[in-house]
Order: C-alpha cells, then sequence, then structure tokens
C-alpha cells in the first residue's frame, strides 16, 4: 500500500515538474531565469521519474542505477538552482562559460565517480529496499562530500535571494520575496529527504517530500516571474516598440560599430545613402547617418542637432541623444543613439519665426506712420513749425510747471512789418517764400527749451520759460535787431524784412490766453509806435491777485 502510495506521488511531482519544465523551457529566451527554471523543474522531473522507474522495477541492480541517475539529477539541479536564484535576483545576470565550467565540474566528476562505484563503494557503500517499501541505503564518505556541496549551493542560492529581497530595487522587492518563499516547500522537502534516505527517519513517504518541494518551488517560482515580472517573459513587447517607434535607434559596439538598428534607422540610412549594404549590422555608426560624424568622440548623454541632406538633396534635421550601454557588472559594452527627425516641426518654427517677422515689420512701419500722422497733426505745413495747437498745448504744460514753482516764463508774439505789402508787390508766392525763410531764421536762433510756432497768418509766437520779462525783451529785440539788418531772397530779389513783437511774462496764475492776450496788447503798441520795434507788456492782471 505504501509502495502504490510512494509512485503515485513521485509520479505526481515528474508530471508538475515535466509541464513547468516545457512551458518555462518554451520562454527560456525571454528571460534568463525562465530557462533556469525549466533545467531545475527539469531535473526535477527526472529525480522524481527514476524513483518511480526503481520501485516498478524493484531489482538492486536497477535501484543502484536509477538511485545513480537521481544523485545525477540532483546534482545539476542544486547548480541549476543556484543559476535560477541569480538569475531572479538580477534580472541583467547571464550564464556566462566560466561559471558554467564551474559548475559542470563537480556533476561530471561526481558522475565519474558513480560509474565507477562498483569498484570502490566510496558513494553508496549498500542499497535495497526496506521492509516498508522504502529505499533503504548505506552511504560512502563521497556521498556526503557530495550532499555538503549541493547543500552549499543551496545556501548561497538562498543568501543572493535574500540579499536580493533586502537590498534589491524596491520594484522587485515583491518577485524576490515570492520566489523566496516559493524556494521554502524546496528546502524544507530537501532537508526532510536526507533524513529519509540517509535512514535517520525510516518512511518511504519522507523521501517524496524533497521531489515533491521541489516541483512545488519550481511552479510557484515561475508563477511568480510570469505574474511579477511579466514584461520580462513578453518577448514581443520590447522588440514591437523597437520595430514600431518612429524614432531612430541604433546601437553600437564600444568601437562604434552597429549592432543593431530599427526600421525607421534602417529608413534614414537608405534615404541618406541609398547604396548602404543589405546588412547595416557591422557598419560604423557614422555610416547609417550619411556619412556624417556625430561627435570626435561619443559621450554618454551627449545632445546633439545634426541638419543632414538626403541623396534627393532634401535637407534632414536631427535631434539625437546619445547613450552608453554598460552590462550587468556597470562595464560600457557599447552605445545607443535615438534620434528624432525634426525637419517637419524646424521648417513650421521657420515659417513662424519669418512670419512674426513680417508682423513686426508691419508693426514698425504702422507705428512710424502713426507717429507722422501725430506729428503733421502739430506741424504747420508751410513753415514746418509747430502749429497753434501744439502752442496752446505746450504752453498749457509749461505754466503747469513754472507756476506752482514760481519760476518765470515768457511768450513773445511777433508780426512781420506790412507784410501785405510783400503779398501784393511780389506775388502770394514770394510771400510764402518769406514765411518759410522767416521761419528758419527765428527757430535757428531761439535758445534750447524755447518754443516757436506759427501763431497764423504773418504772425509767430515764442515762449521762452525761465525768461522774465526783461530777459526776454532784450532776447527778442536781438532777434528783432539781427532780422531787420538782414537781407531775405525772396522772388529772384532780397528784401529787407522786419517785425514788432510784443512780449508779456507770468506774474502770477495766468493762462496761456490772457499771456497771449498781453502780449498781442504790447504788439499792438510795438506797431503804433512805429513798427521794427519791441514792447513789454505792462504786468498782466493776475486774477488770482484780483479775486483777493
Ligand atoms: P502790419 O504791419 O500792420 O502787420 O501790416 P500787415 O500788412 O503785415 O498786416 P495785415 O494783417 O494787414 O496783413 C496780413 C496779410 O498776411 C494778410 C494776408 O493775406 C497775408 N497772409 C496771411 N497768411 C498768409 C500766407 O500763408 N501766405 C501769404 N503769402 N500771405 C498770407
Ligand atoms: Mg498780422
Ligand atoms: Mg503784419
Amino acid at each position: 500500500m505504501q509502495g502504490v502510495l510512494f509512485v503515485l506521488l513521485f509520479s505526481l511531482s515528474a508530471a508538475v515538474a515535466s509541464a513547468v519544465t516545457v512551458v518555462a523551457w518554451r520562454r527560456r529566451r525571454s528571460a534568463t531565469a525562465a530557462g533556469t527554471v525549466a533545467v531545475v523543474s527539469a531535473s526535477t522531473a527526472i529525480w522524481s521519474g527514476t524513483a518511480v522507474f526503481g520501485h516498478l522495477l524493484a531489482a538492486p541492480e536497477m535501484i543502484a542505477l536509477t538511485g545513480a541517475a537521481a544523485m545525477i539529477a540532483v546534482s545539476v539541479m542544486t547548480a541549476a538552482y543556484l543559476c535560477q536564484s541569480l538569475a531572479v535576483a538580477d534580472r541583467g545576470w547571464r550564464l556566462s562559460r566560466r561559471t558554467a565550467l564551474w559548475l559542470a565540474v563537480e556533476p561530471v566528476l561526481f558522475t565519474v565517480v558513480l560509474l565507477t562505484d562498483s569498484r570502490h563503494r566510496l558513494v553508496i557503500a549498500s542499497a535495497g529496499l526496506g521492509d516498508g517499501g522504502n529505499i533503504v541505503v548505506h552511504f560512502g564518505p563521497l556521498f556526503w562530500v557530495h550532499t555538503a556541496y549541493g547543500l552549499a549551493l543551496v545556501a548561497a542560492a538562498t543568501a543572493r535571494l535574500t540579499r536580493a529581497w533586502l537590498h534589491g530595487p524596491r520594484a522587485q522587492r515583491r518577485l524576490h520575496g515570492f520566489v523566496l518563499l516559493g524556494n521554502v516547500p524546496s528546502l524544507l522537502g530537501g532537508g526532510i529527504t536526507l533524513l529519509g534516505v540517509t535512514g535517520t527517519v525510516e518512511s518511504a513517504l519522507f523521501q517524496v517530500v524533497a521531489p515533491l518541494g521541489f516541483c512545488l518551488s519550481a511552479a510557484l517560482t515561475y508563477w511568480a516571474l510570469v505574474r511579477l515580472s511579466l514584461h520580462e517573459l513578453v518577448p514581443v513587447t520590447r522588440t514591437h516598440l523597437f520595430d514600431m517607434i518612429s524614432d531612430v535607434v541604433v546601437t553600437a559596439d564600444g568601437s562604434g560599430r552597429v549592432l543593431d538598428v530599427n526600421p525607421a534607422a534602417a529608413l534614414l540610412a537608405r534615404r541618406l545613402t541609398p547604396d548602404l549594404p543589405g546588412r547595416l549590422v557591422g557598419l560604423p555608426i557614422t555610416a547609417v547617418l550619411g556619412g556624417t560624424p556625430i561627435a570626435d568622440r561619443l559621450e554618454d548623454g551627449m545632445e546633439v542637432s545634426l541638419t543632414l541632406t538626403d541623396a534627393r538633396e532634401r535637407t534632414v534635421d536631427l535631434d539625437m541623444r546619445v547613450s552608453a550601454l554598460n552590462d550587468s557588472r556597470g562595464e560600457p559594452v557599447g552605445w545607443a543613439v535615438v534620434a528624432r527627425d525634426v525637419t517637419a516641426l524646424n521648417d513650421q518654427r521657420r515659417e513662424l519665426q519669418e512670419t512674426n517677422d513680417r508682423l513686426h515689420e508691419q508693426v514698425a512701419t504702422i507705428e512710424a506712420l502713426r507717429a507722422n500722422l501725430a506729428e503733421q497733426a502739430v506741424r504747420d505745413t508751410l513753415t514746418g513749425l509747430h502749429n497753434r495747437r501744439f502752442l496752446m498745448e505746450s504752453l498749457q504744460r509749461q505754466l503747469r510747471l513754472a507756476i506752482p514753482e514760481g519760476s518765470p516764463l515768457s511768450v513773445a508774439l511777433l508780426d512781420i512789418d506790412h507784410f501785405k505789402q510783400i503779398n501784393d508787390r511780389y506775388g502770394h508766392g514770394a510771400g510764402d517764400q518769406v514765411l518759410s525763410r522767416f521761419a528758419k531764421l527765428v527757430s535757428g536762433r531761439i535758445r534750447q527749451g524755447d518754443v516757436v510756432a506759427r501763431y497764423g497768418g504773418e504772425e509767430f509766437v515764442i515762449v521762452l520759460p525761465g525768461a522774465t520779462g526783461e530777459q526776454a525783451l532784450e532776447r527778442v529785440d536781438a532777434l528783432r535787431a539781427w532780422v531787420a539788418a538782414g537781407r531775405m531772397p525772396a522772388a529772384g530779389r532780397t528784401l529787407t524784412v522786419t517785425f514788432s513783437a510784443g512780449v508779456a511774462s507770468l506774474t502770477g496764475k495766468q493762462s496761456p490766453e490772457e499771456l497771449l492776450h498781453a502780449a498781442d496788447e504790447a504788439l499792438y503798441e510795438a506797431k503804433r509806435a512805429g513798427r521794427n520795434q519791441v514792447k513789454l507788456a505792462e504786468a498782466a492782471p493776475d486774477p488770482s491777485a484780483a479775486a483777493a
């Protein structure tokens, strides 16, 4: 009865382990860990299978043979178990040839020792079926060396996983924790079976615990890998991303030789250089970029903007980024270059810039026109002097400054003498010439800060901020004398032009109109007194004083 149960349990273990082997093996290319899970479960399946055979055949020599096969399977399993833990702990881990050789040493030596065991009996001193149907074996010293080695590998694997669980990347902690937990059945089972096989505990069921534990662990580990690090087991995802991405992706080895290109990169390479060989792998990375050197030296994190010309003389703008590729130990192994075609974007930017520039020009033109219009509105067209409108505004501003500060300010109203006669004798055109010439003479003689304006007809006003009545009288009279002494060309002759003026100065809080009225009265006085002279107005009535 116990024998039947024994065979059933070992068969179950073999079946589960075989199933895990098949599914894990299929996915071995997507993750190293999946491959190692497959090897661990395959060894478990062989171990369980040999036990079933041993029991069914029940001949002593068969028991010895299947026992030997089981031991070799266990030997391979512990090595694979170590690899599995290393691969789960570090996703970048790969089985190097050196590690594989080291791990193969013990199983090979042990196999040799086992095959020659009948001569020296160093592994199995004696073996047979006990009364309860369990295999009773007496082991030699090499078995214990082998067992100690296996235990050391299992301990190393568990330590690595524990370290990864405690100190590894946060994102992987759940995976490491689950795999560690999943290994509990195999560790417990291994321990219990060791007790059973060595006869410490005489029960056949004890011997079956280990394979059951190991296949349960393999199944749990596989489940954890699939569930908790799915992306690593789905090989299509990364490859598809690489293929689908519209950015150009090129990887190169340390010497800058192309290792891989995505379709976008291949397309660009052939667009730039149509006669490239069919296989881009192995070419210098610059060949993929139309022969343009990216830089003298590639550097990690380097960002470059390139402008290339394709075979049809069209411009290609590329924004490129270089990243160093490192292996799991952090050693540099090559480069990844990712480039984006920004031609369309740059064209849009350029167009936008041009439109913007044109807009700025138009705004500047409009502004100049507006300023010109504004200037025209305050200028007299004939003389180019400021007009009466400007004068009134300007005088208003000057008074607002001068009155609170009590600063002196004077205005002079100038009127050309007998101007009507000039018009009458030499024509209106000559009169215009005289007006224009007179304006130039006056504006050329005034001081900075003074304002001269055409008040109307042949009348002009000078505003003299800072000048008292006497000072203004003196300056305007000097101007009068200078004009009178000069000769003015008009209508093909030289004329003598004189003017009379009235000066009024600020005495209180007069308005522009009041000041100009006072100046006009003084001007009238000057005319009456015989012209070609300047009169100072009597102190203009101060409205504030009058009110008081
Ligand atoms: P008075 O010495 O008393 O000032 O004599 P007047 O002849 O200068 O004075 P009146 O006011 O009699 O004449 C001014 C003349 O100025 C009348 C007008 O035809 C002329 N006039 C006004 N504006 C213009 C102008 O823009 N161009 C020309 N050519 N003549 C103008
Ligand atoms: Mg006049
Ligand atoms: Mg006049």
